[in-house]
């Protein structure tokens, strides 16, 4: 087959032909396809209503596009961060993930070995996570129109009658967890860019979350705010909760679980952990009854060892959101988002 002796991808891989027909067998259904079957291919895939109704009283639906550079990096690559983000985005919804759909922009000359390594790890971590890859496209442009690959994946899930989670659910006297370190993401994609010529243990933490994310929502189905602290880092994900909910989110500085790796990156650059991009960290508001039972479950799960209480949200005066630093002092002091993207490519 053509595609199997081609070592680099080519405008025919693109082209509707033969050599496109068989790079989509050979690697993307042979990667993707549960049954390893590879029959008849309909326009679209379909999924039982009667599967989705039982399983819930709404579907969730989320996109995310990732242009990560570079492709691959420890702890994950753009195949693993694509499958996971839109998991992830499914999960904070408390949404039981069901379906990816994956796009595929590959630029002219990208190598086939390293197209099959991505696909392959893409198709683990959602096996891994029990989420089926059934639908994608492929499209092969010239190579200045693209840097290498760019992945689009769409998720659907569906969300139980008992989960109301909102952005904009947050009450005061919530408390605020997250479930492990912060930044490792972004720290490892500064470090593996290569420019800095620095020696760490650093891996993203790239991982899906729905597995965590149901534990706690066992333990406590209450969980008023959820969300996946990605790019902008803790500090976007307050600034959203805050406005979205309208109270003041008082952020413990010395609570929030940073590995030292990350801290000393962040001094010698001049940047801000709370800022740093991550890819597996969950970010909640419960009411304060619930607190204990909410840390208590995370840290009995694999992806929350190091869950911590970190804050916990106040009335704001007028309902106008703003999110406030406290330090080991007790010293408050309101906390801005930058204004640009001080680090590009992250996800
Ligand atoms: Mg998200």
């Amino acid at each position: 087959m053509v595609a199997m002796k081609d070592t680099h991808i080519t405008m025919a891989h693109g082209g509707g032909g033969i050599a496109m027909h068989a790079l989509i067998e050979e690697v993307f259904l042979e990667a993707f396809s549960s049954t390893g079957k590879k029959g008849v291919q309909e326009d679209q895939a379909r999924i039982v209503l009667a599967d989705l109704v039982a399983k819930g009283d709404r579907v969730a639906l989320t996109t995310d596009s990732f242009v990560v550079d570079p492709l691959e990096f420890p702890g994950g690559n753009i195949g693993t961060l694509a499958v996971c983000g839109t998991i992830n985005d499914l999960a904070v919804g408390g949404a039981q993930p069901v379906a990816l759909s994956a796009a595929f922009i590959i630029s002219e000359g990208f190598e086939r070995i390293r197209l099959q390594r991505i696909v392959a790890s893409m198709a683990e971590t959602a096996q891994q996570a029990g989420v089926s890859i059934i639908t994608g496209d492929t499209k092969v442009v010239p190579r200045s129109a693209c840097d290498g690959l760019f992945i689009t994946t769409t998720g659907i899930g569906t969300i139980q009658p008992a989960y109301h989670i909102s952005i904009a659910a947050g009450q005061p006297k919530d408390v605020l967890l997250v479930n492990g370190t912060i930044g490792d993401h972004g720290a490892t994609i500064l470090c593996a860019r290569g420019d800095l010529a620095l020696e760490t243990s650093l891996r993203s933490d790239c991982a899906a979350l729905h597995g965590l994310m149901a534990t706690v929502l066992d333990a406590v189905p209450e969980v008023h705010c959820a969300r996946d602290a990605t790019r902008g880092g803790l500090a976007a994900v307050l600034h959203e909760l805050a406005e979205a909910s309208g109270v003041c989110v008082c952020l413990e500085e010395n609570a929030v679980p940073v590995k030292s790796d990350v801290t000393g990156l962040c001094d010698i650059l001049g940047l801000d952990p709370l800022h740093m991009a991550n890819e597996g960290k969950l970010v909640l508001a419960v009411p304060p009854k619930y607190a204990q039972q909410a840390l208590a479950a995370m840290k009995a799960h694999p992806l929350g060892r190091d869950a911590a209480i970190i804050g916990q949200l106040e009335a704001a005066p007028n309902g106008k959101g703003s999110v406030h630093l406290i330090n080991s002092l007790g010293h408050a002091r309101l906390m801005t988002l930058p204004s640009g993207e001080p680090l590009p490519r992250i996800c």
